[in-house]
């Protein structure tokens, strides 16, 4: 059904109880390529009545055979998920890129490898849960024991479609409970084919749901007292209007928020390792990475050997057509985003900040594509500094001491991630316990083992998912005691 040729989009519908469905009043938007403005296909617009219909599927399988099904079949079924996904790469990595703008060697070997390794890892991890017992004297024994939430709303942005959505859809399947997902309007085709996969490695109908659509697909699922849990990845703004939203209901909400990451390089860095990953933690993905690192703290005595070197380097980046293998920097993801970064380069230069590189959109391109762009000389209360961009842009910043950079580096309403470069081992310890954020790397950069947990604190999140984390999300607990 949604098997389609290389380089063409699909239609995309909704998929409820196990079939793909058009919207209840028939709406429809359309779907473009970022990279080429072509139109890619027609997505359904999903509106209160189908998310409702949705959610009523969902409702009436959560305490059906999925629930039931023994944890090694469950296991099994979700492993071959994954498998479905490595045995279709190609089209998905594909489908991702048209939507995307994003180079296709990444969706080929970051995108969508990872998620089917999310289906694999919470398959394998599913089978290691234990529970909690404590033996009190000789009075009575407690234990705990899980069960799946019921219904849970999965909505997801557009940056890293398919690996943001598997990440919540595994774990909410491993741990037993049935979804709606609502991916991004902008980015719909994976999450499409991915709900086939399900049912073709035999998830039973009505476990996995899909609606596409806009905000409001998504504040249909807030709405609703039949959904118990919502995971959202996406705007800061957007979390709160969905905590506000589920406040009636008391759902349980696990939220992956923006985020304006810190990348400091210390003088006793090694600067050729710095500058390698810095390039990545700038521009990868267009710099349409959650975790990139866009505020970069340069220490003095490093400060003109670092920079010199990131700019050679980053002349030397390949901006352009996405289906190229040389290609680095594709097209960002839509035309409103496009606007929204370029309205902050127009930014840079009211504060008279100075581009080194970039600094505007890339001349006679066919899509929406722009120079990684390298700002310096901006205070560091510049828009520039302090907002997320979440495009290929970076502001550098030259510190003297610890205690200044620390100051800059906390004060700032988001706290996701922040990478540092230093050789000094005791350095490492003494900043990375004073960071504000969920995720400190080391000398290096996304580099994610599942089990460890992820998420951001103050802005940028509630809640950690990854290992045991996303087991204690998409479970609850019942404890159980014993007189003895
Ligand atoms: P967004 O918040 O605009 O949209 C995300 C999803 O929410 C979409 O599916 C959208 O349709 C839906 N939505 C919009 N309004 C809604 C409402 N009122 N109620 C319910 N759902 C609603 O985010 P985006 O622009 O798609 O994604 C970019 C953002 O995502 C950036 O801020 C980025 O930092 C963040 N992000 C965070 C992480 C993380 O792990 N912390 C990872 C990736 C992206």
């Amino acid at each position: 059904m949604t098997q389609k040729n290389n380089q063409t989009g699909i239609d995309c519908r909704h998929y409820i109880d196990g079939k793909y469905v058009d919207s209840i009043n028939g709406a429809v938007f359309e779907n473009s390529n970022p990279a080429t403005k072509e139109k890619l296909g027609t997505v359904a617009k999903g509106s209160k009545e189908d998310v409702d219909k949705a959610i009523t599927a969902a409702k009436r399988a959560k305490d059906g055979e999925w629930k039931k099904m023994p944890m090694r079949e469950r296991s099994k079924i979700l492993r071959k998920v994954g498998d479905l996904i490595l045995e279709r790469l190609d089209e998905l990595a594909m489908l991702e890129t048209l939507d995307t703008g994003k180079p296709l060697w990444l969706s080929k070997t970051l995108d969508i490898p990872r998620a089917a390794h999310n289906f694999h890892f919470f398959a394998d991890y599913m089978t290691t849960i234990g529970q909690e017992s404590y033996q009190q004297d000789e009075v009575a024994l407690h234990y705990a024991v899980r069960k799946p939430v019921g219904v849970v709303g999965l909505i997801n942005p557009w940056n890293l479609p398919l690996l943001l959505m598997t990440w919540k859809l595994a774990p909410a399947l491993a741990a037993g409970n049935t979804v709606v997902m609502k991916p991004s309007e902008v980015t719909p085709m994976t999450a499409t084919v991915i709900a086939e996969i399900c049912t073709d490695a035999g998830i039973p109908k009505g476990v996995v749901n899909l609606v596409h659509g806009f905000g409001e697909a998504g504040a249909a699922l807030s709405d609703s007292q039949d959904v118990d849990a919502i995971a959202f990845t996406g705007e800061t703004i957007t979390g709160t209007a969905i905590m506000k939203a589920s406040a009636p209901s008391l759902k349980k909400l696990s939220f992956e928020l923006g985020g304006k990451n810190p990348n400091i390089i210390f003088d006793s860095a090694d600067i050729e390792d710095a500058v390698e990953t810095s390039i990545r933690s700038s521009f990868l993905n267009q710099g349409e990475v959650c975790l990139c690192g866009s505020r970069v703290y340069v220490q003095k005595g490093v400060y003109d050997e670092f920079v010199d070197k990131l700019v050679k380097r980053t002349k030397e980046l390949k901006i352009g057509d996405p289906l190229a293998d040389e290609t680095f920097v594709g097209s960002v993801v839509s035309e409103e985003h496009y606007n929204k970064v370029l309205s902050y380069l127009e930014i840079a230069k009211e504060e008279q900040g100075t581009f080194l590189t970039g600094g505007r959109a890339t001349p006679n391109a066919p899509g929406y594509f722009i120079d990684p762009t390298i700002i310096v000389g901006l205070d560091k209360d510049s828009r520039c500094v302090r907002e997320e961009i979440f495009g290929p842009v970076i502001t550098i910043l030259l510190f003297e001491t610890e205690e200044e950079v620390l100051k800059q580096v906390n004060d700032t309403t988001y706290g996701l991630a922040a990478t540092m470069w230093t050789q000094d081992l005791k350095q490492a310890h003494r900043i990375a316990a004073e960071i504000e954020a969920g995720i400190v790397w080391i000398n290096t950069w996304f580099l994610r083992d599942l089990r460890t947990p992820f998420g951001g604190m103050k802005h940028s999140g509630i809640g950690r998912e990854g290992g045991a984390h996303s087991f204690d999300f998409y479970t609850e607990l019942t404890n159980i005691t014993v007189k003895l």
